[in-house]
């Protein structure tokens, strides 16, 4: 870390969409310090390294007979990388994952090697937790897990409205709850995860992205009438039968996502989130036609991690996204200002505009993980010119 010219910026599988890692200067990959290192079959607790993908965790920790408590919708994020933006899953009772975060260990600028947590360090580790590898390299995380289950996933197409009315009440009633609205369709799905015994099993699976292709093509046949359009669309969606998979939870939670787009998912207090929902549903079917992309969103607990989206309040995450070929600034731009107005933070790994005088009124410890960061690294060794900006420090 030392001898490396220049700023030095941690990454991991490169998923973000927001530039926290480039830099003229060293990147640093951490994808052969990969794999479980120990674990605590007492506490279900295993110290996994940074540089292991969420997809190569859930082999090896059922070995040991632990699984994660709950992933995102894909496994290709590298878990010190998944951590750094505190990338989450769904369910109301259940945190983002570096909630589930119980040690860490930091190679700092200076070449040490610093372990922390809740009493060793306690600071360091609040600020750890969700770091945006502005802190050093995360080389190793002892993660609290939960003994082996399984899950049951059902997937069930609906009304929009319909999803709308009950939404509240089936994320608390359910241990995953999340839906997807289809734009210009009056149609959604929501995705259902609970705990079961029974046997592994399957119902026939639609291929997501086959499907964002469908809605792609659609939208070119029927640009001529956006009334047409949601008629066909939402006469189809209404036939797609539920789907029904078991299976151990590691192999439940993620997909594979191989249609590529730009993305910018807000975090918003639970409680203003489906109105913001509506108000950008018409919002964009108002003045965006071309759009073809589903909506997502999720529900994630509270937690106290300094830089987490998720401190201090229950959550209700919305994401919108746009083809990867396509401009997405105009949409963007008309979305941000709902999800801003009714208090959202942004996921740190996707598109938004957020300024540091933004950032500093919505973390209420920012300037206690700005100290951290400045006692740590005082040279700024970790820094680009993204992060110097929302820090608010001079650039060079
Ligand atoms: C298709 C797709 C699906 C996604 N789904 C979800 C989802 O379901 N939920 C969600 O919350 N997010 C989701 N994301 C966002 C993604 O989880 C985050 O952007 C995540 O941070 C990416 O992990 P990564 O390993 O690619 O890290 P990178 O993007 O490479 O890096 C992210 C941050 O972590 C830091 N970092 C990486 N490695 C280290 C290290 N060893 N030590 C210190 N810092 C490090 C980097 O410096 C950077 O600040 C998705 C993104 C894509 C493209």
């Amino acid at each position: 870390m030392t001898t490396a010219p220049g700023h030095v910026r941690p990454v991991g599988a490169g998923h973000s969409f927001m530039p926290l890692v480039p830099t003229d200067d060293t990147i640093v990959s951490l994808s052969r310090m990969s794999g479980v290192v120990s674990h605590d079959a007492e506490l279900q607790q295993a110290v996994i390294r940074g540089g292991t993908r969420l997809g190569d965790i859930g082999a090896p920790l059922a070995e040991r007979g632990q699984a994660l408590i709950n992933m995102p919708d894909i496994d290709e994020q590298s878990l010190a990388g998944a951590l750094g933006t505190a990338t989450h899953g769904t369910g109301a009772s259940l945190g983002c994952m570096s909630s589930f975060v119980e040690g860490v260990q930091l190679v700092t600028a200076s070449g040490d090697v610093l372990e922390c947590d809740r009493q060793n360090n306690p600071d360091l580790f609040q600020a750890a937790r969700v770091n945006l590898g502005a802190l050093g390299v995360v080389t190793e995380v002892r993660l609290q897990n939960l003994e082996l289950y399984s899950l049951k996933r059902e997937t069930t197409w609906m009304p929009i409205e319909e999803i709308l009315e009950t939404a509240e009440s089936v994320a608390d009633q359910n241990r995953n709850f999340e839906f997807y609205y289809i734009p210009f369709s009056g149609m959604g799905f929501q995705d259902i995860h609970n705990l079961t015994s029974e046997p592994p099993s399957s119902t026939e699976l639609m291929d997501q992205n086959d499907g964002a292709e469908t809605l792609m093509q659609l939208r070119d046949w029927l640009s001529w009438s956006p009334k047409v359009r949601e008629l066909v669309l939402g006469s189809y969606l209404k036939t797609v039968a539920k789907e029904v998979t078991v299976a151990p939870s590691w192999q439940t939670y993620t997909k594979e996502r191989n249609v590529r787009f730009n993305e910018m998912e807000y975090h918003l207090p639970r409680e203003n989130a489906l109105q913001a929902f509506r108000e950008i549903k018409a919002v964009v079917e108002k003045s965006f036609p071309e759009v073809f992309f589903p909506f997502e969103v999720r529900f994630i607990k509270s937690d106290d991690i300094w830089l987490s989206p998720f401190y201090g309040r229950e959550t209700c995450s919305i994401a919108v996204h746009r083809f990867f070929n396509e401009d997405f600034q105009p949409m963007f731009k008309a979305v941000e200002p709902i999800m801003k107005k009714y208090h959202g933070r942004p996921h740190w790994g996707k598109l938004n505009t957020m300024t540091e005088s933004e950032f500093a009124g919505h973390y209420p410890r920012w300037n206690d993980f700005k100290a951290i960061r400045q006692e740590l690294d005082p040279a700024g060794k970790f820094l680009n010119p993204y992060l110097k900006n929302i820090f608010n420090l001079a650039a060079g």
